[in-house]
């Protein structure tokens, strides 16, 4: 038993999870993996169960049997990923959908197969669904579905976040109503300066993304974050790997 500060470090892929409790620690250890992992504390107010699964720290046995039960209830899913667009309207160096098809036609989804996907999601029972991820090539092609598959899933499942991936080159009034109306998490493409970003993107696309941006800034929108392919070229240009944007 130690009177201390304790400050407990766990391991978590390449990241790290530190907790900092005050009070008598009684390390109980248990060997999950290979990593020796915590159990219990006992601080000055409370006892704290560590949950080796989802480490985190709770102060029952009883609300760490519950957290568990949650996080195997088969009706939350973590993450559903659904792909609404084989097809792009660019058609990058280093694409790795192959312009956005995988290799396979350049066709969008329909109504009848998102119809098909959400009722397979509601027939299990599905009462929660943690990320919403529309995905592509380029998920704008298909707003119209994108909006859709929303508005449909959230009659039945809650939908904690909605998240995409754009490259920013498609902005019209239902791309501004459905980021306005629904607040998904954004993820902007965008290689650094134009001379790079043309070369590796097209042209044009560059001006196109930053337009798309921009528009974010003027509604004072932070759902969003840039996201960049360094390459070969941004090397050979002398543009380094941080602060090139
Ligand atoms: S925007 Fe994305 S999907 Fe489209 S060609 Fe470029 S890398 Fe591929």
């Amino acid at each position: 038993m130690i009177a201390a500060l304790v400050i407990l470090v766990v391991e978590v892929g390449n990241d790290y999870l530190i907790f900092i409790v005050r009070g008598i620690f009684i390390p109980s250890l248990c060997y999950i993996g290979g990593i020796i992992m915590l159990k219990a504390f006992i601080t000055e107010s409370d006892t704290l169960y560590f949950n080796s699964e989802t480490f985190t720290l709770s102060t029952s046995i009883d609300d760490l049997n519950n957290n568990i039960k949650k996080e195997n209830d088969y009706s939350i899913l973590k993450k559903v990923v659904i792909n609404i667009s084989n097809n792009c309207n660019l058609s990058c160096t280093y694409c790795y959908a192959d312009g956005g098809n995988y290799g396979m036609m350049n066709q969008l989804m329909n109504i009848d197969t998102a119809d098909k996907i959400i009722d397979q999601l509601v027939s299990r029972r599905i009462q929660c669904i943690k990320r919403l991820i529309l995905f592509g090539g380029e998920p704008f092609l298909n707003i119209d579905l994108f909006v859709y598959i929303i508005e449909k899933l959230s009659k039945n499942i809650e939908i904690q976040k909605i998240e995409t991936v754009t490259n920013g080159t498609i902005l019209n009034k239902k791309v501004e109503m459905m980021i306005n109306n629904y607040h998904p998490f954004l993820t902007v493409s965008l290689d650094g300066p134009q001379l790079i970003h043309d070369k590796l993107r097209g042209k044009g696309s560059h001006r196109r993304t930053l337009n798309f941006i921009q528009y974010l800034k003027e509604i004072d929108y932070e759902n969003f974050e840039v996201a960049s392919t360094y390459t070969r070229m941004h090397q050979i240009l002398g543009f380094q790997k941080r602060g090139y944007l």
